[in-house]
């Protein structure tokens, strides 16, 4: 569940296998040079940086960044700006961080990116596994080819559940505990949301949102906040007052009203 790698998607050309073998995306205004941003979590694999023009012919990237990302899909986004990436080979990314500015260098006829999806090696359509986030828009003309991230539902503050409150966007939710798991959706920033189980799995501490639904706490991503404790009523019974009568007996009948109970020492 890929991000897309700009924040607003003007899709101006679709995947067609073995002829364009990606899509190409411009922003909100033609010829405007916004910032690139990682579609995943990933490793910088390829750059390149230095490529100064716009080619008429050919078949170049002319600048371009790769990605391997931690769920095996490699991205790839092309025509960068010059000398406007601002990563390097081996650097870890986050989703969502800028590593370059769009541009128009190589086979290009406009500012746009070319953005491609491989998984084993083989180039995917990348609208196959790219969803549009929260923080994203869409063109209207280019709606109809994008999927919405799912976002799970939130639940109200509740102080007599266990709940958990997000501090960021677009947290991942798995269907287990466990970072190798498919993503299936996010929770929303400063939502709540009741947990049910809790694990401990690849050094990040997993709660159970529902069924098949899990969230990490990545750093400071999750406030865990407990239920209160039920209140011991033992003390409460000090003060008991209760109705007697003694008969001409040496046995004392206690007479308690209906609901009672009464315990002796
Ligand atoms: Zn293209």
């Amino acid at each position: 569940m890929l991000a897309f790698p700009i924040k607003y998607i003007y899709i101006t050309q679709t995947f067609n296998k073995n002829v364009h073998n990606g899509i190409d995306i411009r922003g909100q205004n033609r010829g405007e040079e916004i910032p690139i941003y990682s579609p995943d979590d990933g490793t910088i694999i390829a750059v390149r940086n230095d490529y100064k023009t716009q080619d008429s012919s050919g078949n170049s990237y002319g600048n371009y960044i790769k990605i391997q990302h931690n769920n095996g899909l490699v991205t790839l986004m092309a025509h960068l700006k010059y000398n406007s990436i601002i990563v390097k080979k081996g650097d870890q990314v986050k989703m969502g961080e800028q590593v370059a500015t769009m541009g128009t260098t190589g086979h290009s006829t406009g500012v746009h990116v070319h953005y491609e999806v491989f998984k084993n090696n083989e180039k995917q359509d990348p609208l196959l596994y790219t969803y549009l986030y929260p923080s994203q828009q869409v063109d209207s003309q280019s709606a109809k080819y994008v999927k919405t991230i799912p976002i799970i539902p939130s639940v109200d503050k509740n102080e007599n559940s266990n709940q958990i409150k997000i501090n960021i966007n677009n947290l991942k939710v798995r269907n287990e505990a466990g970072l190798k798991y498919e993503r299936i959706g996010i929770v929303e920033k400063d939502k709540y949301y009741n947990f049910y189980d809790e694990k401990k799995e690849d050094n990040y501490d997993w709660y159970n949102i529902g069924k098949n639904l899990w969230v990490a706490n990545e750093g400071n991503s999750i406030t865990v906040i407990r239920k209160r404790e039920e209140e011991q009523i033992e003390d409460e019974i000090t003060d008991y007052k209760f109705k007697y009568v003694v008969e001409k007996t040496n046995t004392y009948i206690i007479k308690l009203n209906e609901g009672e109970t009464l315990y002796i020492k």
